[in-house]
């Protein structure tokens, strides 16, 4: 295990650099962001010995088994919460992320804002954007996407850092990671998150600065 863990962090590695030179991007410039759901804490410690530093993880009640833990032993860590957030788990999200990355409506953002004053602690957001309109997923619909970033930044004082979009699965992924760098660069957004284990490459060179990466480190997930 300790094995391919490692292999494949190197080898991810290696292709998250050539695919950002490819880009003409600087070396360095991609955060990856090792999702870690459904795979145990020891997992989380066999890429924190190889110099991961930042996770990804759906579930806030996952993240509050697995983390705090974690965390004590290295300070270092970065979580980032990427799955769809119920409002009453604001509170906890706020408590345990670092990032939320699934800020999508405004009774969310509401819930937010009181939450991170209540915890005195403010974590960064990303705004999720549905760039396929998919009725199944989260993120706000594209349409929408302008007016809640701009009252998510002015009306709850929110600190949106970026944006992130999950493409719809049986499509080409390049024109919704356009869609999303547009919106970025309307808003002077410097954060990009897109790219998964299938298509972190295209994102990287569509502009990504943060790949949200699984399956490809700690292998294949039991379905939950
Ligand atoms: C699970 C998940 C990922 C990672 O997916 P892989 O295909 O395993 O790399 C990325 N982003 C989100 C939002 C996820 O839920």
């Amino acid at each position: 295990m300790t094995e391919s863990i490692r292999a494949n962090l190197a080898r991810l590695r290696e292709r998250i650099e050539a695919a950002s030179a490819r880009a003409g991007r600087a070396p360095g410039s991609v955060t990856l962001v090792a999702v870690s759901k459904t795979h145990p804490a020891s997992a989380v410690e066999e890429a924190l010995a190889e110099g991961q530093h930042v996770f990804g993880e759906n579930r806030v009640q996952e993240a509050q088994g697995k983390f705090p833990a974690l965390r004590a032993a290295h300070p270092g860590l970065r979580l980032h919460i990427i799955g769809g957030l119920q409002t009453n788990k604001a509170r906890d999200a706020v408590r345990v992320a670092d990032v939320i990355e699934s800020l999508d409506r405004p009774r969310l953002a509401e819930a937010l804002a009181e939450a991170m004053q209540k915890e005195a602690r403010r974590p960064d957001f990303l705004v999720q954007v549905n760039t396929g309109d998919e009725p199944q997923k989260s993120g706000v619909a594209r349409e929408e996407a302008p007016g809640f970033i701009r009252r998510c930044l002015e009306e709850w004082r929110l600190p949106v850092r970026g944006l992130m979009c999950i493409p719809p699965a049986e499509e080409d992924p390049r024109p919704h990671f356009r869609t999303l760098a547009a919106l970025g660069g309307e808003f002077g957004l410097p954060v990009l998150s897109m790219g998964m284990s299938g298509d972190f490459e295209a994102a990287i060179e569509e502009g990504a600065t943060h790949v949200r990466v699984g399956s490809a480190i700690f292998g294949a997930r039991i379905a939950l």
